[in-house]
């Protein structure tokens, strides 16, 4: 079972993605617990690069090649052998997060992106996408609290890159079911629960 977190930033997906690994341990379920970009060494190397201060960030063609390549690796040496080996994977974002942010918002296009996906790493899909979605001024809130975020960002950002990009995941999600909305702007423990609904059926299949 692979399950992937998605959604922008400050929505909680890394708490979230913490949570149900632990959830799933209780439940005797051996979870790899990883996040994009990074969760190989090779992977987290890419990730500095692609985390570049404004004014030295890339096109957006190489932003999306780095982020093919850095999940090229990740999904060859890590995900896939967990896969293998019979352990779920659930990740911190995964390709949904490249068809938002470098298809949609930065206008590379849905289908370039897929077509890198399928040549990085054979267009290897989560069972499901859990997106988490919260109001753009709860999610301030939340980075404003947040040490370090703008050395863990991509800068020279605004706010509308950061709209289309909400709108774009949201877009994505009509029409495929493997994806799944949820509100993230209550508590961790009522997002957890939500998130537990949808995964409690995948430990009967
Ligand atoms: O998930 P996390 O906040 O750690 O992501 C690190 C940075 O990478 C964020 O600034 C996020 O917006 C950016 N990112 C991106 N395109 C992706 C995935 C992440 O711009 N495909």
């Amino acid at each position: 079972r692979f399950i992937a977190f998605e959604g922008g930033e400050g929505v909680g997906k890394s708490t979230q993605a913490k949570l149900l690994v632990e959830a799933l341990a209780e439940r005797g379920i051996d979870a790899l617990l990883t996040r994009e970009p990074g969760g190989t060494t090779g992977a987290e190397m890419i990730r500095k690069l692609l985390l570049a201060p404004p004014g030295t960030g890339w096109g957006v063609q190489a932003e999306a090649l780095l982020f093919a390549a850095a999940r090229s690796d990740h999904v060859a040496k890590a995900i896939k052998p967990a896969l293998i080996s019979g352990s779920w994977v659930v990740c911190d974002r995964f390709v949904l997060s490249s068809r938002a942010y470098q298809g949609l918002a930065g206008g590379l296009g849905d289908e370039e992106v897929l077509a890198l996906h399928r040549i990085g790493s054979g267009g290897l899909m989560p069972c499901r996408t859990l997106l988490l979605e919260a109001p753009v001024d709860d999610v301030a809130k939340r980075l404003r609290m947040r040490d370090g975020d703008e050395a863990d960002a991509i800068g020279g950002r605004n706010e509308r890159y950061h709209a289309d990009v909400a709108r774009g995941f949201a877009g994505l999600a009509q029409g495929d079911d493997s994806i799944v909305q949820i509100d993230a702007s209550g508590s961790a423990e009522d997002v957890h629960a939500a998130v537990m609904r949808e995964v409690e059926p995948l430990l009967e299949e």
